[in-house]
């Protein structure tokens, strides 16, 4: 099983391009088992024990105000924006409100990913 930061990761990750395709709102309830479909990595999940694992990153992110839950729905707080890291290459997603650190090594150095070309 992943560790809460992989899974935070890859929780991030679908929320960015579910949100790049104009989509605000989930079922906690069923998120789990979305991931389970859409991504290789978790294929092979069982989705029950998945959204187990899931519980606490999602109350994480919502603490945190990166979601915000009503019933069974979950809302993003804003935007997320894809950053990476210029020291670590890491690929952050964060919404506006969050500190533009890099969340694996800390750096401030971060820029959108993929750069823009000028
Ligand atoms: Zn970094």
């Amino acid at each position: 099983m992943d560790t809460p930061q992989e899974l935070e990761w890859y929780l991030r990750d679908h929320l960015f391009r579910q949100s790049g395709k104009g989509r605000t709102q989930f079922e906690r309830s069923v998120i789990a088992a979305e991931m389970v479909s859409l991504y290789l990595r978790y294929r092979q999940y069982d989705p029950q024990e998945l959204s187990r694992s899931m519980d606490p990153v999602l109350d994480r992110l919502i603490s945190v105000q990166v979601l915000r839950q009503n019933g069974d729905t979950l809302e993003i707080e804003g935007q997320l924006v894809r950053m990476q890291c210029s020291k670590c290459f890491y690929v952050n997603y964060l919404v506006e409100k969050e500190q533009k650190s890099c969340q694996r090594c800390g750096v401030s150095e971060l820029h959108e990913f993929p750069k823009k070309r000028l």
